[in-house]
């Protein structure tokens, strides 16, 4: 049985870490994987990155329309020079949303938890997503592309 994962908020310091690759994909990972998904869908999410439930580890989990998917140590090798503005939330901050600009389409190759590896085109919606996911393993948050005024006075500075 997947079980919910507690979700880390904005100021952890757990989502300023940059994260390390997986060398082995074993029952741990395997289960890990799924507690995401599960966590992901029970909050409504549509991405979610292993800093976001506590773990420093280059593995994301995307809804997709064919259903959710894992990406294990995910890179993006090509960004369009084509950006498009819309806005962003975070499961890591709540209620707070803001426009961010990002490519409209990339490139990623990814590791599934079966070991597979895949290359795959993502535009638009999901393009977005996969970034915004990305940049989590990176210590990245939406609100740093945001006018530090838009947040400031909303979000906590330090817990
Ligand atoms: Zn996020």
């Amino acid at each position: 049985m997947a079980k919910l994962l507690p979700i880390i908020t904005y100021p952890n310091k757990i989502l300023r870490k940059s994260c390390d690759n997986i060398n082995t994909i074993d029952n741990k990972i395997q289960k890990l994987t799924s507690d995401m998904k599960y966590t992901m869908q029970e909050k409504d999410g549509i991405g979610l990155a292993a800093p976001q439930i506590g773990q420093n580890i280059n593995l994301i989990v995307i809804n997709t329309k064919d259903g959710p998917i894992e990406m294990i140590n995910p890179k993006i090798t090509k960004k369009s020079w084509k950006k498009e503005v819309a806005d962003e939330g975070c499961l890591s901050i709540p209620d707070f949303f803001g426009p961010v600009k990002r490519s409209q389409k990339i490139n990623v190759i990814y590791i599934d938890s079966h070991n597979v590896r895949h290359k795959i085109t993502a535009e638009g919606l999901l393009a977005r997503v996969i970034q915004h996911e990305v940049d989590h393993l990176k210590g990245i948050l939406f609100i740093d592309y945001l006018p530090k005024k838009t947040w400031a006075n909303i979000l906590p500075e330090k817990k």
